[in-house]
């Protein structure tokens, strides 16, 4: 069974000033630096980067540092595109075949 939770308006305003804030910070530039994307771990430059939410934040999650991920592109547009289930089949033929 899947629970489709919709956060508050308030909560995804509060988190994308928080994600802001985060972005700026050391931790995200060290992060960052490393240039490896969370999912698929590319190697990719510290520019192409986003911070991805792995819980997203409609869905309840939090800007913390457990949550926020740097991500490529190409996994965060897919990660956009796709419903969760298909971004978990997704995550999990990635683990399958590096
Ligand atoms: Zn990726």
């Amino acid at each position: 069974m899947t629970f489709f939770f919709e956060a508050s308006e308030e909560h995804i305003r509060r988190e994308r000033a928080r994600a802001r804030e985060l972005r700026r910070s050391q931790w995200w530039k060290n992060r960052i630096a490393r240039g490896i994307c969370h999912y698929c771990q590319a190697r990719v430059d510290p520019k192409e980067l986003t911070l991805d939410h792995v819980v997203p934040l409609v869905r309840g999650g939090r800007s913390t540092r457990g949550n926020c991920v740097p991500a490529c592109k190409a996994c965060n547009s897919r990660k956009q595109s796709m419903l969760p289930v298909e971004w978990e089949e997704y995550l999990e033929r990635l683990r399958r075949e590096p």
